[in-house]
């Protein structure tokens, strides 16, 4: 067997064209993606009508919880990558979100029952910690299954985003559904159920990632701390120890804000030394071009994530939500994203592809451009359509499911798209730390986003017109960040040159020694 087929892994035969390992982790995190959103979309009802919180504290809440969920994957990657190697880290990750789900499942009797909400709290921060083992590292062996310049990394990006859309598809409408109608423990359950699936699946799975995701020195892992505990259970061991930091954490939505400034500045100062002190010139420029994409995720998310708040809260009360006489619920149009994204996918997937051909497929920073002007232009489009019939009559639905498929077509001209590019722009010794960065800046647009809706909330509580106060926050949003995202098309060709690739499908240089991953265990020594 050639070292390019192992790199290919033809070896083990692949489906549609990739190794079969993708589908490995597409199943894997399908399943820990159901059990995200499934909770997720349980969450803000369950504070509200179970535990009996204001509107105000569950915004809070949720905002804290979904950032953290975000910000954990930094410690998470690095720990990956220079000890635990990303396949242990995301089965250890699956198995706390698990314990996180069931342990979700002691409701009490409702109202402020202390032990019960005390239970919650233990619930959230074992996901929350679970989740940064998991979901920066699941993405990252994505990557490591091909060769830095495979073209198929991008589709494989696409394939992989697919599964976690189907997951958030049918999250909220089964978990919803069942925790809404028959019992919140229902709901919570079946998100349990998923996510004990999604271990056994990666479990399961193991010889499909080829050795992909491996701790880099499996001997110092093994190592006896103090000629008695293993390194590895000193981690695993550790991670327990911050479940109760993580506990408070939770609770505490100012204190999220400062550890969102606090992990920001010392990611990019850390970033910024490595790159002058360990990098050579390419290493270095290529992490200048994370950065750049990185910076623009806080804006991107901050404005796309109103959809489960401030959009939501539109839709519930300015939209003719009426379909054949029937009121469909508000919670339902967020799966509207997930399945849009199932549709169009394999289209825009195309069309990369048939741009390609043509040598006119936009760089990775152009697509940042594009995504972030297309999110711009949803917002303005749900601002004309309402006011085309005037704010004193309910919105159209078609003007939901617009801005929310312009939503779609961005994300996924930025999502995927950075995913793959974090992987590909990543020196090996830190492809998982990188995608913890990624996912940081995400964090950091979730409570962004938090903020903008909490704004929103309080403008239209004291405004006349209180559809126009939404609409007003709305349109000037929009035209933010069609003005970024044009100077981001027009920055693009530079940022383009930092990545050092040849063609515009972003395929690198420097490939001779880069084309084939080196085997774990030559990695250089980068502890100390
Ligand atoms: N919807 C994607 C996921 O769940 C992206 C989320 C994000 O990066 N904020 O993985």
């Amino acid at each position: 067997m050639t070292s390019q087929n192992l790199a290919d892994g033809n070896e083990a035969g692949t489906i549609l064209g990739h190794p079969k390992g993708l589908f490995v982790l597409f199943f894997a995190e399908m399943w820990e993606r159901f059990s995200y959103y499934g909770m997720r979309a349980l969450l803000v009802f369950y504070l509200t009508k179970h535990f009996l919180l204001s509107d105000q504290q569950s915004g809070w809440i949720y905002g804290a919880y979904t950032s953290l969920v975000y910000i954990t994957p930094l410690l998470g990657g690095y720990v990956a990558d220079r000890y635990l190697g990303q396949r242990k880290a995301v089965l250890f990750g699956g198995i706390l979100i698990a314990v996180g789900h069931i342990v979700l499942g002691v409701e009490g009797d409702g109202g402020q029952d202390a032990f019960a909400l005390n239970a919650f709290w233990t619930a959230l921060a074992f996901i929350i910690v679970g989740t940064g083992f998991l979901k920066a590292n699941i993405s990252a062996i994505v990557g490591q299954l091909y060769p830095r310049d495979d073209t198929r990394r991008d589709p494989a990006y696409t394939l992989f985003y697919m599964g976690i859309n189907v997951g958030g598809l049918l999250g909220p409408l089964i978990c919803g559904i069942l925790g809404e109608t028959v019992g919140w423990s229902y709901g919570f359950g079946a998100a349990a159920v998923g996510m004990v699936a999604g271990v056994i699946v990666f479990a399961w799975g193991k010889p499909l990632l080829l050795g992909r995701g491996e701790p880099p020195e499996p001997a110092y892992l093994a190592g006896k701390v103090g000629g008695f505990v293993p390194r590895e259970w000193i981690i695993y061991l550790a991670a327990l120890a911050s479940v109760p930091v993580v506990w408070w954490l939770v609770q505490s939505h100012d204190a999220v804000g400062t550890l969102l400034l606090l992990s920001s500045a010392v990611v990019v100062v850390y970033l910024v030394w490595e790159s002058f002190t360990r990098m050579d010139r390419i290493e270095r420029d290529r992490m200048f071009a994370v950065l750049f994409l990185v910076s623009l995720n806080p804006l991107f998310w901050g404005l796309f994530e109103q959809a489960g708040s401030s959009l939501s809260l539109y839709t519930d009360r300015h939209v003719d939500r009426f379909f054949f006489g029937v009121l469909v619920p508000a919670s339902v149009f967020q799966s509207i994203n997930s399945l849009f994204i199932i549709l169009m996918a394999p289209l825009i997937a195309g069309l990369w592809i048939k741009l390609g051909r043509r040598g006119i497929e936009p760089s990775t920073p152009a697509k940042f451009g594009l995504a972030l002007i297309q999110l711009g232009l949803g917002f303005l489009l749900l601002v004309a359509g309402a006011l085309a019939v005037g704010t004193g009559n309910p919105t159209p639905v078609i003007f939901i499911f617009g801005i929310y498929f312009l939503h779609t077509t961005a994300e996924l001209c930025l999502s995927p798209v950075g995913l793959s590019a974090m992987s590909k722009l990543a020196p090996a010794r830190m492809a998982g730390l990188v995608m913890g960065v990624w996912f940081l800046a995400t964090a950091a647009g979730d409570f962004i986003a938090g903020l903008i809706a909490a704004g929103i909330g309080v403008a239209s509580a004291n405004a006349q017109d209180k559809v126009m106060a939404t609409l007003a926050v709305y349109e000037w949003v929009g035209g933010l960040s069609i003005g970024v995202g044009v100077f981001v098309l027009i920055v693009a060709p530079f940022i383009r040159r930092l990545m050092h690739v040849e063609h515009r499908d972003d395929t690198p240089v420097t490939v001779a020694a880069e084309l084939v991953p080196q085997p774990i265990d030559s990695l250089p020594d980068r502890r100390g």
